[in-house]
């Protein structure tokens, strides 16, 4: 069997970690090493590696992430707006490679990202 990427590790309580949510299907957990207020990775169970990996399968998955950071923010009281992104890629700046997606507020944004 695969190695568990870290956030399986997570999700199954092997390893630490601050979990706000979880469902079927994914688990919301607040990030280690946050950059503003709110910052929550939503990770789907299946351990995807990358953007590129997706099939049409998970097309609804993808959907359901989304609908799971509207939930989390709301939570969190980010009525004002929030970031959501897939770091995606060595380029993308992407460090685990079990795809998730960063929900980032509670402080305004600045536009480019670097
Ligand atoms: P990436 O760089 O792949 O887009 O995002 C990985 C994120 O996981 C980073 O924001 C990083 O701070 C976070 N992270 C790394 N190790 C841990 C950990 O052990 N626990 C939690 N909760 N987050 C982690």
């Amino acid at each position: 069997m695969a190695e568990k990427t870290l956030f399986q590790k997570i999700m199954d309580r092997d390893e630490q970690g601050d979990i706000l949510y979880e469902d079927d299907l994914c688990v919301a957990l607040r990030d280690i090493n946050p950059q503003a207020p709110t910052h929550v990775l939503i990770v789907p169970r299946k351990p995807i590696p990358t953007l590129d990996d997706l099939t049409e399968q998970d097309e609804p998955l993808v959907g359901h992430l989304f609908l799971v950071a509207q939930k989390v923010a709301a939570a969190e009281g980010l009525t004002d707006g929030y970031r959501t992104v897939f770091n995606n890629g060595r380029a993308g700046q992407q460090t685990v490679w079990h795809i998730h997606l960063h929900l980032i507020g509670g402080r305004r944004m600045s536009w480019p990202p670097g």
